[in-house]
């Protein structure tokens, strides 16, 4: 039997993005307003601190100057401070700037930054405050006490297990991260949060959590660019290339030395089985003004990730004995303002805080740590997630029902016409596949042009430095496949080989053309988006975090 190394800190957050990374940093500066001393840990299985973190990213400064009120002077990393929105709704071939921007979109004066560089940053305040930081390590397995309700810590994954899971020589087995309180912050679908929502009821009573995929890429631009005389600096699109009835929409930010953030959600919500997430991505790119945007550029970047866009009322349950929740992986997130680091960032803080009061009075059980919730309650961050607690459920609506709910939240701050507006799960929300719809539209298959703006997807997963060592056992389970010969391509034909973003899933399709013998999963080209986990019509497909350090690399996402 393996033996587990055993180590004890007295908080550990799982997780490197924005919600713990600030969170823990929050803890040691209250531990030296109060003078304790703290062992702190915190693991991510990215290769390094900020490599698996992606977003558009337009940020409210709002919380940042809270943790760090001089955070420019210290060297906080900014791409750009937006100068003015555009806000667009495309048709097929043309372009209508629309003159006023929902409120929640006016962004003028906010940073627009990379995640993956703003948690580099933060990862070396955390590190110079004491902090020990573990990137390389995944959070395999939630450990809970005798009683199987207190959560003790985690154990993270083994390491050297070749493809049929037998130790290889360098073989090193997992190692039990024990701590009076356990922070996760995994991000959206995160599986240690979806394993706990088996164990104990921390769903009970919520709405199902509804998500958007996006894709982004950073394209470098020729100097004397687009944005280089443009009055607006931060673009958001509706419309083409989806239909009224499918929410998502594309955006492009302006960065430092002449590169641009662009990238498309799709609501996972979606109920179009033929729709492919890539394609409609290079149908989006493939507009007149987006094309008139990105002329003469090259992709540098590319990556993907799904947002947890459900907000207040599919938040789950925030704290148990011994844990709590932050970050997009409980649903914090402000979708009508399309934003979610700056709430991340004020629910690491706030957790902070209460694993604090927490430790001073010896006692981490649930009750003191609901404090957390309260405290998020009574925020800004409790205010904004109010008012937008319908919005992603309205946005599910399909005909003109979804404009009157959709104006009446705007008008009421939130409340609308049914407040707690309930939503379809996003795994059952796909409708039969159509028989003309059997050939599917799909850009990407077009052949490869030497455009630089215009990349496949093979070459968008190796722009986003993923690497999976392909010796080991797939980190993406389909549990009976069966399932996918016999339901899932008669009813919907293989989905997942279109919701995609990393080519992992493809259909090993039978000489006689009567249907497939299975799917090949090709596990090494995975994004780590999640989408899978999420979409998955029959939900035959768990996503497993892989060997720690393995994954995308983005250093500018
Ligand atoms: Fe995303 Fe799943 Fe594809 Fe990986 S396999 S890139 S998690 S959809």
């Amino acid at each position: 039997m393996t033996t587990h190394e055993t180590i004890e800190f007295d908080v550990l957050f799982v997780g490197g993005g924005p919600a713990n990374l600030a969170g823990a940093i929050r803890l040691m500066q209250l531990a030296a307003e109060k003078g304790r001393e703290l062992e702190v840990a915190l693991i991510d299985k990215g290769a390094a601190i900020g490599s698996h973190a992606i977003s558009g990213a337009v940020m409210n400064p709002v919380a940042i100057a809270e943790l760090y009120p001089d955070y420019r002077q210290q060297g906080f990393p900014v791409e750009q401070t937006v100068r003015g929105d555009g806000f667009f709704f495309l048709t097929k071939k043309r372009s209508v700037k629309i003159p006023l921007a929902p409120r929640q979109m006016h962004n003028i004066g906010f940073p627009i930054v990379s995640l993956a560089k703003v948690c580099r940053w933060l990862g070396e305040q955390a590190e110079a405050l004491g902090i020990n930081l573990f990137p390389g390590f995944d959070g395999k397995k939630i450990l809970l006490a005798d009683d199987g309700i207190t959560v003790t810590g985690v154990r993270t994954g083994d390491k050297g297990l070749d493809k049929d899971g037998k130790p290889k020589p360098n073989f090193e087995p997992g190692i039990d991260l024990l701590a009076k309180v356990t922070v996760l912050g995994e991000g959206a679908r995160g599986s240690l949060m979806k394993e706990l929502a088996g164990k104990l009821s921390i769903r009970s009573g919520r709405l199902p959590e509804l998500f958007e995929t996006g894709i982004k890429e950073v394209i470098q631009l020729p100097e004397n660019h687009f944005f280089s005389d443009c009055a607006f600096n931060d673009i958001h699109t509706m419309g083409f290339p989806l239909d009224p009835d499918t929410p998502g929409g594309g955006f492009v930010y302006e960065m430092a030395d002449n590169r641009i953030a662009l990238g498309f959600l799709l609501a996972l919500g979606y109920e179009n089985p033929a729709l492919d997430l890539y394609d409609t991505f290079m149908r989006f790119k493939r507009h007149p003004m987006i094309q008139n945007i990105i002329r003469g550029g090259k992709v540098v970047e590319q990556g993907a990730r799904a947002v947890s866009t459900g907000g207040w009322f599919s938040m789950p349950h925030l704290a148990v004995d011994g844990a709590l929740f932050t970050g997009n992986g409980a649903a914090i997130h402000n979708t009508p303002a399309i934003k979610g680091i700056h709430l991340a960032i004020k629910s690491g803080m706030l957790a902070a805080e209460t694993i604090m009061d927490a430790l001073v009075a010896g006692n981490t059980g649930r009750h003191t740590l609901m404090g957390y919730s309260r405290r998020i309650e009574a925020s800004w961050a409790g205010t904004e997630l109010r008012e937008g607690r319908n919005f992603a459920q309205a946005l599910a609506k399909k005909g003109p029902i979804k404009w009157i709910h959709l104006a009446a939240q705007y008008i009421s701050k939130g409340k609308g016409l049914v407040d707690r507006l309930p939503s379809a799960d996003d795994a059952t929300t796909l409708k039969p596949l159509q028989p003309e719809a059997q050939t599917f539209s799909v850009e990407t298959e077009k052949p490869v042009t030497d455009d630089p703006t215009m990349v496949d997807k093979l070459t968008g997963v190796y722009l986003s430095g993923t690497l999976h060592r392909e010796d080991q056992p797939s980190h993406l389970l389909i549990h009976d496949r069966r399932v996918c010969v016999e339901k899932c391509y008669p009813n919907y034909g293989c989905p997942c080989t279109r919701f995609c973003p990393g080519d992992v899933y493809e259909m090993e399709t039978r000489k006689d053309g009567g249907g497939i013998n299975g799917i090949k999963l090709n596990f090494t080209n995975c994004l780590h988006c999640k989408t899978c986990d999420i979409k998955d019509p029959f939900n035959n497909i768990t996503w497993t975090c892989p060997e720690g350090g393995e994954g995308p690399n983005y250093k500018q996402a």
